[in-house]
């Protein structure tokens, strides 16, 4: 074979892998799926081009090509190309639903068991697939009419650069644009994405489809650069050299991604002459295995030496910097229109019981939190007020009792419903987003499903741009708010404690929720800060927002709330303004008797 020759087989080799890569870089690399079953798409996706483009058995053209197959239905090219992306699509779907309920690790076995049952399935199925014989005289798209034979090779790399070129380029802007954002967001903590009111389930499976109808496209792709197709080219390790190029590449960065594909092909292909080479010659001749086992080891060795020196492959991903904003800065808190419709509390929460084996956390807790107050929720430690914020949040579901939030019962819903009505939660422990910048968690936060829909995404060019722009002059408000410009391209991991906190409580602020749960905002951070996120709540309440807050110190309890709520041992003790509730005896008891004032 001549050099040019090898090289353009090698070429559209490495663009076909790196169509596979990238899908499975959207799947684990954007929404954090486990998928060891990636060739599963690539497989399905071949077979069905090879039959939807094949002639109809008994036809010249099948006699011609000396084909046996059961099926062919002679479509064009093209319509071939989309029934193996929506083939892959689907296959992914059906994966999504049977396993969103699957946790990570529980994931990677499923998928990897269901790779194998296509396999088998394509293995057995041998009226349709002609089993380990496989399917010869698949169709070349233009070969013979539009190209000439000794042309062919090279103008089916150029269609296949300008494919993937193109898919690679439609994947890339889902992934940088508010879609994208939210699948890392979700990667790095999906219960976080939740209580922002994100639809996560929705987002990982539309990501997930996008990802298996890549790898579908991708097999069509190779199927008809070939010619022939059989269920022995889809067998696991297959999979492992995906997952290969895409960590040599750099997870989570498409070019990263593409670029691992042609190296993991070039070493992969390269590494077939080694027989050649004077001096393993002879030893392959005597032993077969030899070279074989050769390649395996240098592939492995090559996986080293990347792991030793490029831990995040030779493009990693880097952290967005946030574009500079200009236009007028919008108020932090919008004052809540549909929140002055409703009298009475905001919140009533009624006899919630929730019981973790023997131990009531919350027993029959009943409390009310006043429209635009702030109300103070003290107790000793394991009094049950984070588990209280839980039952209220979604979080969890009480075993009894209800919740209401402006007269709505709101107990039954998951953490997203009750976001989406107008309630923001924080952590004990702030739940950020790592990897994303101060910006970025503050640009999730803000988006809505529209702006991160994948019509959006994809067609609304000029609305995605007004939308985008809409958020960002809230962030920005945010961060002028919590004096956190400074630190707006900073990874959200990289945060001190008190900084953490504050744009804990500042993802919150710009969704304009009427009633934030803060789970104790100001621990662990110094008085000066501690001070500062309190005059940020007064300043937020004065703009119309309500505030259930759990907190430590007994001093800014005092000077911060309108009243405040005790609790002790799951239930609810005492509740007053902060001077009666200081006072009473059974509160003193309760403090003295349970450890320090939690
Ligand atoms: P607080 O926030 O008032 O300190 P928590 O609500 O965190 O109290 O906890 C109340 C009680 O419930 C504690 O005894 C705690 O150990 C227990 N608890 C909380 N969450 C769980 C859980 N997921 N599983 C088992 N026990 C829990
Ligand atoms: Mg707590």
């Amino acid at each position: 074979m001549d050099l040019l020759a090898f090289a353009t087989s090698l070429i559209t080799l490495g663009l076909i892998y790196g169509l596979l890569a990238v899908g499975l870089n959207v799947q684990f690399g954007f929404a954090g799926v486990l998928n060891f079953g990636y060739v599963a798409f690539f497989a399905v996706g071949a077979f069905t081009s090879a039959l939807a483009t094949l002639p109809p058995p008994g036809s010249p053209a099948y006699v011609e090509a000396g084909a046996q197959y059961a099926l062919g239905l002679d479509l064009p090219w093209l319509a071939g190309f989309a029934l193996a992306g929506l083939a892959g699509g689907l296959l992914a779907l059906v994966i999504g639903l049977t396993s969103v309920r699957l946790r990570t690790h529980y994931l990677a076995v499923a998928s990897f068991a269901m790779a194998e049952v296509v396999r088998y399935a394509l293995s057995n199925e041998t009226w349709l697939t002609r089993g380990e014989f496989g399917i010869s005289g698949i169709p070349q798209p233009g070969h013979g009419t539009y190209v000439p034979t000794e042309l062919y090779a090279y103008a089916y790399l150029v269609g296949c650069v300008a494919i993937v070129g193109g898919l690679v380029w439609a994947v890339r802007q889902a992934s940088e644009l508010p879609f994208g954002r939210l699948l890392r967001a979700i990667r790095d903590d999906e219960l976080a994405a939740r209580t922002l009111g994100k639809r996560t389930a929705r987002t990982k499976l539309q990501a997930l489809m996008i990802g298996g109808a890549l790898g579908g496209l991708a097999g069509s792709l190779w199927t008809h650069s070939l010619g022939v197709v059989h269920v022995g080219q889809f067998v696991p390790i297959v999979t492992f050299q995906i997952w290969l190029a895409m960590l040599l590449g750099g997870t989570g960065n498409h070019l990263g991604v593409l670029i691992g594909a042609f190296l993991l092909i070039v070493i992969r292909e390269g590494t077939r002459f080694l027989d050649a080479v004077p001096g393993l010659s002879a030893v392959a001749e005597s032993n077969p295995s030899f070279v074989p086992s050769l390649r395996f080891v240098l592939i492995g060795l090559l996986l080293m030496v990347v792991v030793r020196f490029f831990p995040h492959g030779v493009r990693p991903d880097r952290p967005r910097t946030a574009p500079a904003f200009t236009g007028d800065l919008p108020a932090v808190a919008a004052a809540q229109a549909a929140q002055d419709a409703v009298e009475g509390p905001i919140l009533s929460v009624r006899a919630v019981t929730k019981r973790f084996g023997g131990l009531a956390a919350v027993d029959g807790a009943s409390l009310d939190v006043a429209r635009g107050r702030i109300t103070g929720l003290i107790g000793p430690n394991g009094a049950g007020k984070s588990t209280l914020l839980d039952l209220v949040s979604g979080v969890q579901r009480p075993d009894a009792g209800t919740v209401y939030l402006n007269r709505r019962p709101i107990a039954a819903l998951p953490p997203e419903a009750t976001a989406q009505a107008g309630l923001a939660r924080t952590f004990q422990n702030p739940r950020l987003f790592g990897h994303l910048t101060v910006w970025e968690n503050l640009m999730v936060a803000g988006a809505d499903a529209r702006s991160e829909s994948l019509a959006t995404t994809w067609l609304r060019v000029a609305g995605r741009r007004a939308l985008e722009h809409e958020i960002a002059g809230r962030a920005e408000a945010v961060l002028a708010f919590l004096a956190l410009s400074g630190l707006r391209d900073e990874p959200a991991a990289h945060l001190s404690g008190g900084q953490r906190k504050l744009l804990d409580l500042g993802r919150q602020m710009i969704r304009r929720p009427s009633l934030m749960l803060l789970d104790e905002p100001a621990a662990g951070v110094n008085r000066t800060l501690a001070n500062r996120i309190f005059e940020h709540i007064g300043e937020l309440n004065r703009q119309g927002t309500s505030f259930l807050i759990v907190e430590h110190e007994m001093d800014l309890v005092m000077r911060w709330c309108d009243r405040v709520i005790v609790m002790h041992q799951g239930g609810v003790l005492a509740q007053g303004t902060p001077a009666e509730v200081q006072r009473d005896p059974a509160v003193i008891e309760a403090y003295l008797g349970g450890g320090r004032a939690a």
